[in-house]
């Protein structure tokens, strides 16, 4: 067998979630004995193991793994990274696109790092707004690039499923630093995301 996907999971967190959840889905009125939710209880203690896992992670180790001097100094962007978080009010979730730009100052990042961080940041309970901020922050502190800037669009379940249910609502939020907090090169990068 030439690759084999390998999960882990902490047995005693899977067993203490697992026990709750069950007693969650028995408080709800149904029944956990019932043949197709057996082993419900401990595939959602997975699932959610897995969603969270990014307290675990750390973006700055990521992002200096892949770091490399480089002169290019033009606008690198990475658009339409799919996105999926847990909004941390509801425990339901987000999901959409992130659009990252940067600015070089003598360093570029692997392009696939950025997709990662956004992972990182995404797989822990969320609102839009701190993520957006979080993702900024991290590749400013870590690349120290001229400027960089993130837009996050996403729908949230909360609001689809429940509460107001709009359906069709897109929440947007941005941030911009550095050479990004000038008009023209913000413009420049929202243009080329086609906003
Ligand atoms: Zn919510």
């Amino acid at each position: 067998m030439p690759y084999k996907k390998f999960e882990e999971y902490n047995i005693q967190v899977t067993d203490d979630v697992k026990n709750r959840y069950e007693n969650i889905i028995k408080d709800l009125g149904e029944d956990t004995r019932r043949d197709g939710l057996l082993k419900t209880p401990e595939r959602a203690a997975k699932a959610m193991q897995f969603l969270t896992q990014g307290y675990h992670q750390d973006p700055v180790d990521i992002l200096k793994g892949a770091m490399f001097k480089e002169s290019y100094n033009e606008m690198v962007i990475v658009k339409d990274i799919e996105l999926y978080s847990l909004c941390e009010h509801h425990i339901l979730p987000f999901f959409g696109k992130a659009h990252i730009a940067y600015i070089p100052d003598g360093h570029i990042v692997g392009l696939s790092k950025l997709p990662r961080i956004v992972d990182v940041f995404a797989r822990r309970l969320q609102v839009q707004e701190r993520l957006t901020e979080q993702i900024l922050d991290c590749i400013n502190d870590t690349l120290k690039p001229q400027g960089v800037a993130v837009v996050i669009e996403a729908s949230h379940m909360c609001m689809m499923m429940r509460g107001v249910q709009k359906q069709n609502s897109i929440t947007t939020t941005s941030g911009f630093r550095g050479q990004f907090e000038k008009i023209e090169t913000r413009n420049e990068f929202l243009k080329l995301i086609g906003k």
